[in-house]
């Protein structure tokens, strides 16, 4: 056992396995990528890989802790590790809440409830009785404000509007194109 662990920690092994790796997985993408898109057709496994997840995740709560400290210990005084190391955190997190939004924002129609406008980057959450602001103090906005309509399956206290009809409705209450709709 002891030995397996320091023939796995030598470079050179480790080189000449990523490399084995690699040929292996590019021989067998096309039936390993079948296999997964097969398996999470059912419900029941996508079920079982969260609990294990899950349960994976728990169990080796010290050991990630551990591991954090000594990558935190090692880069701390190095400005450009230390930059490094957080670009990638930005980029992971950034990764994250575009998969979330998306989510969200197909579940409500990918367009402005209001103007119907339908250009991605004008569009933002609105909460559809104004009370965005109370509902921000438990839930806060942003990342969490999607964990929550994902959550909650979409309720209707939210729709999507472009910036435009949710500036004009938070002001006046009502967006104005309501006004001039014949
Ligand atoms: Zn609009
Ligand atoms: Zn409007």
């Amino acid at each position: 056992m002891e030995q397996n662990y320091i023939q796995s920690q030598n470079p050179k092994y480790q080189l000449y396995q990523k490399k084995y790796q690699k040929q292996y997985w590019l021989k067998n993408k096309e039936k390993k990528l079948l296999y997964w898109k097969l398996y999470y057709q059912n419900p029941q496994n996508i079920e079982k890989r969260k609990n294990y997840q899950k349960l994976y995740f728990q169990k080796n709560k010290e050991k990630r802790r551990q591991q954090q400290k000594i990558i935190y210990l090692k880069i701390k005084n190095d400005k450009l590790l230390w930059a490094e190391h957080l670009k990638i955190g930005r980029k992971s997190a950034f990764r994250c809440y575009n998969r979330k939004k998306e989510i969200v924002f197909n579940a409500y129609g990918n367009k402005c409830n209001c103007c119907g406008e339908n250009i991605k980057e004008f569009l933002t959450i609105d909460h559809v009785n104004n009370d965005g602001k109370i509902h921000r103090l438990s839930v806060k906005a942003g990342f969490a404000l999607f964990n929550w309509a994902i959550k909650n399956n979409f309720p209707s206290s939210l729709q999507l509007l472009c910036w435009n009809c949710n500036m004009a409705k938070r002001w006046t209450g009502i967006c104005p194109h309501e006004l001039y709709k014949p």
